[in-house]
């Protein structure tokens, strides 16, 4: 980066810092990742100076000559990817995808029923601080108290009750596979969309170790930069049925020109996606949490829903007299790096409730497998029985950056 160096070196060396943070760190955020470089240069590529409202074939601005093409194989790659009928891949992230897909099928006041944000659910699902809550009636589905797990017996009422005209299936810290197949029953029962929101597995299904939604849902959003390991951004899959409706949706209804280095990084990333490496990625991303869930569970560690099937898991930090917040912040200064996160019927506030979040789709990128999860395990025990130990967490953040050194990110994933 040696115009940004001689140009601006303050924000070059943020971003320098920031590699070196993220080389150094055991990275444990779910929805975080690593992109390859050959990601990374399709990113930072000349794509960003093009404006290219509208779709392939149907713009509104001349010189797209390239931009179609590109737009073009990156939809046939996630069409293969998944086995969809129709990909949009200009939503700008997760977030603008999910609201593309309510402008594409309801109105504001009409009813969605998604999964409450503190028990696992996203933002986007119908949070009333969001724009999902706040433009639409939205009634919400959690976690049965007794097993901490989805009850469809529950969502079932619920969606009867209230005929919901979208049904959201989706999360961002539910450590279960859902089952698609009772969704779409439901859905069918009282005539709604079945919407899903596979933002978080969406890597995990592509690798083929998650069960897919496509074969059952009118539409599914997903980010791309989670465990689909590509750049920052969004895609909508949908039925051939909804593909004018949410094209029209994504644009002109809730963006102007999309981001074209983006739409090339997707594409770059889909070809990653689509090599038989990244099957054994997934399957590895599976391996290590169940791995990480075992041992954590073995040293007392109270985990939501009592394991892991995906890539996450939810810790209710309760019982070992630790706050999320303070156990998170501790974590860090040891070098390991995750969110605070609420747990069903927290008692806690938000911003400071009773659970942390962790995942393993970064730490497999680096190439971290069972025997570095054991390792994990045993660092968090030490932090949560000492969390204010700052000698003890000096110690394991020294442990942590030799780990990291002997098992570098690397730049290449295929
Ligand atoms: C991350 C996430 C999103 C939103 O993605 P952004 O890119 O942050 O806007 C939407 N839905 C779910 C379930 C997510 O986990």
């Amino acid at each position: 980066m040696s115009f940004l160096s001689q140009f601006d070196p303050q924000i070059a060396e943020l971003i320098k810092n920031e590699e070196d943070r993220q080389n150094n760190k055991i990275r444990l955020i779910a929805s975080e990742n690593y992109v390859s470089e050959a990601v990374m240069e399709a990113t930072g590529s000349i794509l960003t100076n093009k404006y290219s409202e509208g779709y392939s074939g149907k713009r509104y601005y001349e010189g797209q000559q390239m931009i179609d093409q590109i737009e073009t194989i990156a939809i046939e790659r996630a069409k293969k990817l998944f086995g969809a009928d129709h990909v949009n891949v200009q939503p700008y992230s997760g977030s603008p995808a999910n609201l593309a897909v309510y402008l594409a099928f309801i109105n504001p006041g009409e009813t969605i029923l998604g999964m409450a944000l503190p028990h696992g659910g996203h933002l986007t699902h119908g949070s009333k601080v969001s724009i999902s809550g706040k433009y639409f009636n939205a009634v919400s589905y959690g976690l049965d108290e007794s097993t901490g797990l989805l009850n469809y017996d529950t969502i079932r009422s619920l969606a009867l009750e209230h005929n919901p005209k979208i049904i959201v299936a989706g999360h961002s810290a539910y450590s279960r596979q859902l089952d698609f197949k009772k969704f779409r029953e439901i859905a069918d029962e009282c005539g709604a969309i079945l919407f899903v929101d596979m933002a978080h597995f969406a890597g995990l299904v592509a690798g083929g170790v998650h069960p897919s939604p496509v074969p059952y849902a009118d539409v599914i959003t997903t980010t791309t930069h989670k465990t689909l390991r590509g750049p920052r951004g969004g895609m909508i899959l949908c039925k051939a049925e909804h593909a004018a409706a949410i094209d029209k949706a994504v644009f002109p209804g809730c963006q102007g020109g999309p981001h074209n280095h983006t739409t090339a990084a997707i594409a770059v990333a889909l070809k990653e996606a689509l090599d038989p490496a990244f099957k054994e990625y997934a399957s590895q991303i599976i391996k290590n949490a169940a791995a990480l869930a075992d041992e954590l569970a073995a040293n007392g560690f109270n985990l939501v829903t009592g394991g892991t099937e995906n890539h996450l898991m939810l810790i209710d930090l309760r019982n070992k007299g630790v706050t999320g917040k303070q156990m998170a912040k501790a974590m860090d200064k040891a070098g390991i790096v995750c969110n605070y996160n609420s747990v069903p019927n927290d008692d806690r506030k938000p911003f400071d409730p009773s659970g942390i979040r962790i995942g393993t789709a970064s730490v497999t990128t680096r190439g971290f497998q069972e025997e570095e999860m054991k390792k994990i395990a045993g660092w968090m025990t030490k932090i949560a029985m000492d969390h204010d130990n700052e000698e003890l967490l000096l110690t394991i953040e020294k442990e942590v950056r030799a780990l990291c050194d002997s098992l570098p990110v690397p730049k290449v994933f295929v």
